[in-house]
């Protein structure tokens, strides 16, 4: 990803900022293209891992949907040509103004989380004149074995309608006119690397269908989510993730009927590894066990680390690229920002190469619910992007 020439010319960009490899990014893209299309799969990029005009450009020139989670998101899909037959709506709690949005500009899909939601947009359909195409998010009860925090697919999460509560959402269904039933959803979490799950899910879904099936009900759709984990310790190693198993494990274990498409919401997974969050060390401060790095980027321009433990991998670049210095000996840093939160800190106790004022650091891997949760809070700037293809 990084080279002396490459490094040279951050030296003369203002920091903090995201920088984007597109060259990963499209090699990411065409590798989910090529495994999906060898299954008939379709796959929905869930934008809010990361809504670049220039990253949305790319992923929409490729042919895929989109995967929406507020009103906002439909319209910046709509906006960046994404094809309106390919806009899926999902969310716990949709506004009455982004439901109405999303009648009015014909989305494909609304993925549905409640018994009242379904009456909701079955009204605001009808004073529209409309007919609205849903699928039930159904909550699988199948556990990812990822950070409880994006765990979303349990009976105790706030996520999709339980399988006990089917009876009662079809007698909703059977008396909204305007309400057509056209899939099934489902999201187990996110960053999910071991594939289990999703061969769980897989059997769950099954069992699912038979429900449906036993009832007559026709399900065209079905929509197994995104979740697909990504490698933050090797980001040079696996720069694109493992899409062929994930496909095959749906492909394998899933039961898909004669008229039904499969679709995919895939976020963290198309992005995370094309971007870096390049900042430059403010001071080196001595503690009592490790020193401190000080960076002038904090969990302001990547909340990751605060909020979810998350680990990225830290590189010094300066050291990396241009030490003469032959004596490398690491040393253990905290690496923290200037935000006055404790929580404000990306690694603890880090062996790295000395480091000075001045020198650039790389945080890998935050492609991906990165630059879009980044906040102002103390007022902060925005960080900027920079591509690879205009620096
Ligand atoms: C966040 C989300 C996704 C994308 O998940 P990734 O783990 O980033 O692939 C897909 N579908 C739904 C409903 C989501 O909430």
């Amino acid at each position: 990803m990084f080279n002396k020439s490459l490094i040279e010319k951050f030296q003369t960009i203002e920091t903090p900022f995201y920088y984007y490899d597109l060259d990963i990014l499209n090699r990411t893209i065409a590798d989910v293209k090529a495994e999906s299309e060898k299954h008939n799969f379709n796959i929905h990029y869930a934008l809010k891992a990361n809504t670049n005009q220039q990253i949305l450009k790319i992923i929409c020139n490729a042919g895929f949907g989109a995967d929406c989670v507020s009103g906002n998101e439909v319209k910046a899909a709509l906006r960046n040509q994404f094809v309106t037959e390919s806009i899926v709506f999902a969310g716990v709690g949709k506004t009455d103004k982004e439901i109405i949005e999303s009648l009015t500009a014909d989305i494909f899909c609304f993925n549905c989380e409640s018994i009242e939601e379904i009456k909701v947009i079955n009204q605001l359909a009808a004073s529209l004149n409309k007919k609205a195409r849903i699928a039930l998010r159904i909550n699988p009860n199948v556990n990812a074995n990822t950070h409880h925090y994006i765990t979303t697919g349990l009976e105790e999460n706030k996520f999709g309608i339980n399988f006990w509560e089917l009876e009662a959402v079809m007698e909703v269904i059977k008396n909204s006119p305007n309400i057509q039933l056209i899939g099934l959803h489902f999201h187990i979490g996110s960053q999910i690397c071991d594939l289990e799950p999703f061969r769980l899910l897989c059997t769950r879904v099954n069992e699912i269908q038979q429900w449906f099936s036993s009832r007559n009900i026709s399900i065209t759709h079905l929509n197994l989510g995104g979740g697909l984990g990504v490698d933050y310790h090797e980001p040079d190693k696996n720069a694109i993730p493992n899409f062929k198993s994930y496909f095959a494990v749906f492909h394998k274990f899933l039961e898909i009927k004669k008229n039904q498409q499969v679709h995919f919401e895939l976020g963290r997974s198309m992005v995370a590894q094309c971007g870096s969050l390049i900042s430059k060390v403010l001071f080196v401060k001595e503690g009592k066990k490790t020193n401190f790095i000080i960076l002038d980027a904090g969990m302001t321009e990547l909340i990751r680390p605060a909020l979810y433990q998350s680990y990225h991998k830290i590189e010094n670049l300066t050291a990396d690229f241009f030490s003469t210095n032959i004596n490398t000996n690491e040393t253990k840093y905290d690496v923290v920002g200037p935000i006055c939160e404790s929580s404000d800190c990306f690694a603890k106790a880090l062996l790295l190469p000395a480091s000075e004022r001045g020198h650039l650091f790389a945080i890998r891997t935050t492609g991906a619910y990165g630059q879009v949760m980044s906040l102002e809070y103390n007022l902060r700037e925005k960080a900027p992007s920079i591509y690879s293809d205009s620096i």
